[in-house]
């Protein structure tokens, strides 16, 4: 087991970003999108204007990065499966993705952490807690909800001690 890919692999993913979030009209994007329809660019998992996003208004969707959140959900989570062929998945993917969005952000922080000076207990916590958010240890308890449960809560609070590692001028 080791660390999951912290960037996003489209291939592997069942668009869930063009499904789950919101587009607002603007410099990012040139249409509005409530949040859980499919945009209407969406031709199967693929976008039909990637090739073209920023010239067609899109530059919102060139800059986003999912941080890995939808190859996770739809190869862990759901074996590969998808919303576009399952109607019944539509809900529980959007809800896994959103759920996912957060692991990996904690991840990330982990990740970063490693290249800071830690002492050895703190290495040690910070390797533990990297490794409950790895593929098969984190269970489907713990990624309902994650963002507001016990085990963010626990990475929160480990991130915000390593301040005193973070040389400030
Ligand atoms: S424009 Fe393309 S990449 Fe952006 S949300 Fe729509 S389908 Fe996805």
């Amino acid at each position: 087991m080791s660390r999951p890919a912290l960037t996003a692999d489209c291939s592997a993913c069942a668009a869930l970003c063009c499904l789950a979030l919101a587009l607002d009209k603007g410099e990012a994007f040139a249409i509005d999108k409530p949040a859980g329809l499919p945009c209407p660019n969406l031709d199967g998992r693929s976008c039909s204007i990637h090739s073209d996003l920023d010239a067609r208004g899109f530059a919102g969707c060139v800059r986003y990065d999912c941080a890995g959140a939808g190859q996770r959900v739809t190869q862990e989570v759901f074996a590969g499966r998808s919303w576009q062929d399952e109607a019944g998945l539509t809900a529980p993917m959007i809800a896994a993705f959103a759920d996912m969005r957060a692991v990996q952000q904690r991840l990330e922080l982990l990740a970063a952490a490693e290249a800071l000076p830690l002492a050895s207990s703190d290495a040690a916590e910070r390797a533990r807690l990297e490794a409950t958010l790895w593929p098969d240890a984190l269970t489907a308890g713990v990624l309902e909800g994650f963002g507001s449960g016990a085990l963010a809560q626990e990475i929160d609070s480990f991130i915000a001690g390593l301040r005193r590692y973070v040389v400030t001028r």
